[in-house]
This record gives structure tokens, C-alpha cells and sequence, in this order.
């Protein structure tokens, strides 16, 4: 089979190509990324070496480009993880989240329609969900939550969503959805939380805290996620949508304190700042479903994954190193104000 792999040279999107040539390795794996500054064409170094891998650059908003690969590459499945996925850069410039994430999909979607697809996934978060309070442990996102955006960001993988289940009912596109929860692990972009605070940490810089720290993320670790999205693909039924996480729920400050301990670091360089604007107070998961109905359950506990992406970010220091020069200094010193 051939599967087309959006935005695969990002976080997930990598790791999820590397679980799928190491787990099908009769099917042909084609990555399809716009290479932004959140994608890596070293990330993808090993895949590059596979004959049953190709990388294309390519916008998923451009319609000529993703006909094109549609016509050359002749997919069975797509699975799209290609996204503007930062929320603060999304307060900061809402517009290129609607035109990758909402309209990219679009231009997928219709891809599909003209071409045809054996499956269309869409990778979404959480996040569509909007937030739950602090003190009601005992609620949960299931797949039937109401859709309740807190961010752009948020509000145009929502929309994408819709369009992914319009297109299903009205054009019978074979379509199914992920909503996905925190992922951390290798090949995590420095701007975010993990790596952010394992990077600083390593350098002896500040380590900033949005708000109170209280704000809880329920993490899963990635090669969790692509599993999951695997039995999905395999198993799934169409126009069906699945919730993925781990029951893992840990408060900002609780997750900067692990990392510290794991690298024998203290905590004075905590330091906490102006709260995100919108800042979502929880996220948490009802698995249930993907469990009951395909089996799927998380492997990883946080205080193994959590090591492991530790140590992944000690070992591959060159892979960091390179991204935190550059363009990702300015974005950086504008965001936390450390210089
Ligand atoms: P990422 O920012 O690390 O990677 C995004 C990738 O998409 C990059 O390689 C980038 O170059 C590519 N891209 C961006 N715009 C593109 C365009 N117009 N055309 C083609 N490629 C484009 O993101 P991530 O954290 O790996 O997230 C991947 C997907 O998973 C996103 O859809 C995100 O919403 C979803 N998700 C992420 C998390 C998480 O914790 N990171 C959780 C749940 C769901």
C-alpha cells in the first residue's frame, strides 16, 4: 500500500513514519511535508535511506502540489498530520492556522474526492474539546463532548474536523479521526513545554512557567499515539471518531519538577511567568472507546517515557542544537523576554 504521510518531518509525524517502516515494511511510505520551521529533514535522516520511503516538499494548501501528489503517488491512505500546532504562535498570528489547517485539509479532502482514497485519517487533539475545571477530577473528554474552542489554534483543527466528517456524509469519503492527547518523547520541537524545559535545563537557563504551574495535561508518549493510530487505520470504523490518551494526567509544574529530578538538577530556576492568554486549566481523556472497540491500550508509563525522552534529548544534542540557533532565538526571546 502506498500511505501518504502529512507533515512527517514534524514531532509526531516522524515518529509515526519511522513505527510504520519498522511495522509494514511492504508498504511504501511517502512523507509530504511544507517543511516550516517546525519540520526537519535530518529528523528523517534513517527513513531517507529505505527504498519503500520518499519525501516530497509540499504545501497541503496548494492545490497543484497535492494533485500532483495524488497523481504521481497514487495513495491508498492519507494521514494527516501536517498542522500549524503551536497555540501561542496561533494567538500571536491566527491566519496561517486557518490556511494550513483548514484549508490544507479542504484541499486534501478534495484530493480524495477526485482521486479516490481507501482511507483519509485526520490526526486532531484534545484541545477541540476546549478545557475542564480543576476540581472535577471525575470528568472526562468522551467522543461525544461538544466541540468548545479555546484558541485558534484549537478552533481550526475543530474546523478541519467538521469539514473531515462534511465530506464523509456528503461525498462518502472514508474517513476517520484521532483526538489525540499531550504527546512528548523524541523529536519534540524545543518551543514545547518538554523539551523546553529539559533544553533549558541542560543549559542552566530559566525555566518558564506559564501561571501557577496548576494547569494539567494528560501525556502520552508518541510511540503510543502512533500505535494507536495504526489500529485505527487497520481496524477502525469509517466516519468514526477515536480518542487517544493514557489516563497520564500531570500538572505543568509536576512534569518541570520530574525532568529536574531526572537530570539531578534543583529547582531554582523555576520561574514563573505571565499566564498564555485563554490559558485551557485541563485536559483529560476518555480512552474507553478505542480500547473497547480496537484493542488499543498505552505501553508507556510516564516515569519510563519520560526518562527515555530524557535521555533522547541528552544523546542528541546536535539535533536541538541546530534548531535553537537561528530563527527559534528570536521567537524565543520575544516569547519568555530571557536575554
Ligand atoms: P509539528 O509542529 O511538530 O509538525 C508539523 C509538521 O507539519 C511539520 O513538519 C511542518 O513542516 C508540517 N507542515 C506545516 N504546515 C504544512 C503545510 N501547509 N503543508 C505541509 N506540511 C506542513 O506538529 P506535531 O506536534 O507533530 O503535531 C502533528 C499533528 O498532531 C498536528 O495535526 C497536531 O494538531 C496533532 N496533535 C499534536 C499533539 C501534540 O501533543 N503535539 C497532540 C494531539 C494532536
Amino acid at each position: 500500500m502506498n500511505i501518504v504521510v502529512t507533515g512527517g518531518a514534524g514531532f509526531i509525524g516522524s515518529n509515526f513514519v519511522y513505527y510504520m517502516l519498522k511495522k509494514h515494511p511492504a508498504d511504501k511510505i511517502i512523507c509530504f511535508d511544507k517543511l516550516t520551521y517546525a519540520g526537519n529533514l535530518e529528523t528523517l535522516e534513517k527513513a531517507l535511506t529505505k527504498d519503500n520511503f520518499k519525501f516530497i516538499r509540499g504545501d497541503i494548501a496548494d492545490r497543484t502540489q497535492v494533485y500532483k501528489m495524488f497523481e504521481t503517488e497514487k495513495p491508498d491512505i492519507i494521514v494527516n498530520f501536517a498542522a500549524e500546532s503551536h497555540v501561542d504562535r496561533s494567538i500571536e498570528n491566527p491566519e496561517i492556522f486557518l490556511q494550513t489547517n483548514v484549508i490544507g485539509t479542504s484541499v486534501l479532502l478534495d484530493a480524495c474526492r477526485k482521486y479516490g482514497i481507501d482511507r483519509y485519517h485526520q490526526v486532531s487533539t484534545d484541545e477541540v474539546y476546549g478545557d475542564l475545571p480543576l476540581d472535577r477530577p471525575d470528568l472526562f473528554f468522551t467522543e461525544t463532548t461538544p466541540l468548545h474552542t479555546s484558541s485558534p489554534y484549537s478552533s481550526s483543527k475543530a474546523g478541519a474536523d467538521l469539514l473531515v466528517q462534511a465530506y464523509q456524509r456528503t461525498y462518502k469519503i472514508p474517513v476517520t479521526i484521532s483526538r489525540c492527547s499531550n504527546n512528548y518523547g523524541p523529536f519534540h520541537f524545543p518551543e514545547k513545554l518538554i523539551p523546553l524545559m529539559i533544553i533549558n535545563a541542560l543549559s542552566d537557563k530559566k525555566l518558564p512557567v506559564y501561571g501557577d504551574g496548576l494547569n494539567v495535561r494528560d501525556w502520552l508518549y508518541v510511540e503510543d499515539h502512533c500505535a494507536a493510530i495504526d489500529i485505527i487505520l487497520q481496524k477502525g470504523k469509517v466516519g468514526e471518531v477515536y480518542n487517544i490518551g493514557g489516563h497520564n494526567e500531570r500538572s505543568n509544574i509536576d512534569v518541570v519538577k520530574t525532568i529536574l529530578k531526572e537530570l539531578g538538577k534543583g529547582e531554582e530556576n523555576i520561574e514563573y511567568v505571565t499566564d498564555r492568554k485563554g490559558h485551557d486549566r485541563r485536559y483529560a481523556i476518555d480512552p474507553t472507546k478505542i480500547r473497547e472497540e480496537l484493542g488499543w491500550e498505552p505501553t508507556t508509563k510516564f516515569e519510563d517515557g519520560i526518562k527515555q525522552t530524557v535521555k533522547w534529548y541528552l544523546d542528541n544534542r546536535d539535533w536541538w542544537m541546530g534548531i535553537i540557533s537561528g530563527d527559534y532565538q528570536t521567537y524565543y526571546e520575544r516569547m519568555y523576554d530571557t536575554r
